[in-house]
């Protein structure tokens, strides 16, 4: 910043509507207002500069110089009765000269102020003013007959010299210009005035002179004061704008998501924690949507990860032009998971919403033919839930609710809309109670194994068991599979309670020899967990059973999105010699495309087409499907056989495995002990 320069002048300004006057810097940031602020990012010219300092100056400043004025004008006029006592001979003149000056220079100043013109013409008026007042003063004073008196009274003219330099807040060159004419009138007069001497004349002059010269210091002096002043202003208010805008860029990105450009965790996180306080203080409802993307991780395998990224960018611009006229916000809350907060309360509406988020998705028209769902584009899910009375306390409680919801629209096909029902027994309290339980379950003994006899229905034998897992709470209370394991699922605990699982039917039932062959439940998420075959290689290992004594029963599940670990996976069990079967066939809808992708060794055909086959269409159906699994070289069980007709039906369609409550209800290993041990010496049926 160049300080360098002299105080610019009225000449140079070619400011055209500001105003400057008397006065300190205006009230303000700084003293610089916000329009000036908006200069500031540039540096300047020292002429641009100048310019600004004019303008600086000139706010709210008009009016100060003609305050300035009038309080001028009113002891200029006051002087008038020092003219009445010293010089009263003149009196008349000078009064009637001080009147006319001071209203003309009155009206000269309100019209300025009400044409709204800049602070150059105030300035100018005052000078002018001065100049005048002091010539209006002198010229009938000068004819007075009181000539001792009126040698001294001259002395006042400096009075006006002051005015000029120190009273009115002018410009430099202008105060100057305005004080030399002051004195040049005082010289001028001096030829004309009556009688003075050679010394007096000289005390005049020099009096006159060295006020002048000092006064034009003091001005300068002022002059420059106040534009170090603003300079300091400028300074200090364009570190504040620049500070202010690297706080606010700062504040934007962090609360930014850096791929998607909507709300990051961190914003959201903010917004939910205010929405909730306005719930619990004022009422005010809200609702909470988790979208996520079907099948994304799929899309990104074949694709590509731009291409995932570009894909992730197109739906989330998309939901947040939709969702700002609705006065609801989209911010992304995981890889592939967004969440909308609105104001939109009460069933109706908040599935209206949800139901607009998916649509708008899928009017995306985004081409992902890589799903095997029948789809052939992007397109989400959405669980949502919304504040009602019971939602208690907490905050998390409402994203676990639309967590859940989301859940059940992932399992109930996806690219559909699924609001929390607090009456479904899944999203219960109990969970809670359930994942807890679930924790601690393998320390305090509250799990284990029953084992339900696969017979093969043609020479009756007992070919092998199924393990089924079973929970009891800490009160004893039992707790079926179809209770704890999506629990199980969804929070993890099914990954060691998996391997527990196998480790315990290798060690009950395989390790002692009670069975040739065990199956276990596999969960998909346990097939997707990292160092899987791995842990099941050392249980084999530890406790001395073959690979080939166990199956893994898989079911056609919700969520085989990452095809590519779990083939992995599989293809290191079979290595293993474990073989792999397909369960509950037909109930999922990715089972046929499941049976074209791995070698199952077994399918279990769900006990619901067996209940169906009662009927003409449900017996073809089955047939149909008997006559597919076969075609494929593959075995079939058939579960839930329960009656007589359903083993003739066995019989009947050549199957070669069944399992259900007829041939024998899934025990507890104490009875299969009793069972075994006699068949294994005789070799009959469990
Ligand atoms: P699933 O694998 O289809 O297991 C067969 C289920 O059908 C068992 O229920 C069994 O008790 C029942 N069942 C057997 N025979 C009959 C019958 O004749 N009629 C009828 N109505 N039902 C019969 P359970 O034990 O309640 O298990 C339910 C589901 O829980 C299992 O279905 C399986 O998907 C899951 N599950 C059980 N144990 C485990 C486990 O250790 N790990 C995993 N991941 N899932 C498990
Ligand atoms: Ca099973
Ligand atoms: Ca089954």
């Amino acid at each position: 910043m160049d300080r360098g320069n002299d105080e610019p002048d009225l000449a140079e300004s070619n400011v055209p509507s500001s105003s400057r006057g008397i006065g300190a810097p205006p009230a303000g940031n700084h003293g610089l207002t916000v329009e000036q602020g908006t200069l500031l990012t540039e540096t300047l010219s020292p002429a641009a500069l100048k310019r600004l300092y004019m303008r600086y100056r000139g706010t709210a400043q008009i009016r100060e110089t003609r305050h300035g004025l009038w309080l001028a004008l009113v002891v200029y006029l006051l002087f008038g009765i020092a003219d009445a006592m010293l010089i009263p001979d003149v009196a008349v003149g000078t009064i009637t000269a001080r009147f006319s000056v001071a209203i003309t220079s009155l009206i000269a100043m309100e019209v300025v102020v009400a044409a709204n013109a800049s602070s150059k013409w105030s300035d100018l008026t005052c000078a002018v003013t001065v100049v005048a007042a002091y010539l209006a003063w002198l010229l009938p004073a000068m004819k007075t007959e009181v000539l001792e008196t009126f040698r001294f009274y001259m002395y006042f003219g400096t009075i006006f010299m002051m005015s000029a330099n120190l009273f009115f807040n002018l410009f430099f060159r202008l105060s100057v210009a305005t004080s030399a004419a002051i004195m040049l009138i005082f010289f001028t007069s001096l030829a004309y005035a009556p009688t003075i001497g050679s010394d007096q004349l000289m005390v005049h002059v020099l009096f006159y002179f060295s006020c002048f010269t000092f006064t034009s210091y003091v001005n300068w002096k002022l002059n420059r004061e106040r534009y170090n002043v603003f300079l300091n202003a400028r300074e200090a208010a364009q570190q504040h704008e620049e500070s202010e805008k690297r706080g606010a860029a700062l504040e934007r990105l962090s609360n930014t998501d850096y791929l998607t450009g909507v709300d990051n965790r961190r914003a959201v996180d903010k917004r939910l924690r205010d929405h909730w306080s306005n719930w619990q203080n004022e009422g005010t409802s809200f609702a909470v949507m988790l979208v996520d993307v079907d099948f994304f991780k799929k899309y990104n395998d074949f694709y590509g990860h731009q291409a995932g990224d570009r894909c992730l960018v197109m739906v989330a611009s998309a939901l947040s032009d939709m969702l700002k006229p609705l006065n609801a916000t989209v911010g992304r809350y995981g890889g592939e998971e967004f969440i909308v907060l609105s104001r939109v309360t009460g069933r109706e509406q908040v599935t209206a919403l949800a139901e607009v988020i998916r649509a708008t998705v899928e009017d995306l028209a985004l081409v992902h033919d890589q799903r095997r769902d029948g789809q052939a584009v992007v397109t989400v899910s959405v669980g949502a839930a919304y504040t009602r009375a019971q939602t208690g306390p907490k905050l998390e409680r409402i994203i676990n609710e639309a967590d859940r919801a989301l859940y059940s629209a992932k399992a109930n096909g996806r690219n559909c809309v699924r609001l929390f029902d607090p009456n479904d027994p899944l999203s219960s309290d109990d969970n809670e109670n359930i994942a807890a339980t679930l924790r601690m379950a393998i320390r305090n003994d509250l799990v284990h194994l029953v084992y339900q006899p696969i017979q093969n229905m043609r020479t009756g034998r007992v070919e092998g068991v199924e393990s089924l897992m079973r929970l009891k709470m800490i009160d004893g209370t039992p707790l079926s599979p179809g209770q704890f394991i999506p629990v199980a699922e969804r929070t993890g605990a099914i990954l060691e309670l998996g391997l527990w699982a196998i480790r315990r039917a290798c060690t009950e039932v395989l390790a002692p020899g009670l069975v040739p062959l065990a199956s276990v439940n596999v969960s998909a998420i346990q097939l997707k967990s990292r160092g899987f075959a791995l842990a099941v290689s050392t249980i084999l290992e530890e406790t001395g059973v073959s690979g080939s004594q166990l199956a893994f029963e898989i079911t056609e599940g919700i969520d085989m999105e990452g095809q590519s670990d779990v083939i992995r996976c599989i293809t290191d069990l079979q290595a293993l010699g474990i073989r792999i079967w397909l369960d509950d066939f037909g109930t999922g809808f990715a089972g046929l495309s499941w049976l074209r992708l791995f070698p199952f060794d077994t399918v279990k055909i769900d006990r619901s087409f067996l209940q169906d086959a009662r009927r003409p269409a449900g017996r073809a159906m089955l047939e149909d499907i008997i006559r597919l699994i076969r075609n494929r070289g593959l075995k079939i069980l058939i579960e839930g056989l329960e009656t007589a007709d359903h083993v003739d039906l066995m019989h009947e369609l050549g199957i070669e495995l069944g399992q259900g409550y007829y041939l024998g209800r899934p025990v507890p290993i104490e009875e299969v002990r009793i069972k075994a041990v006699p068949r294994l010496a005789t070799v009959v049926s469990l």
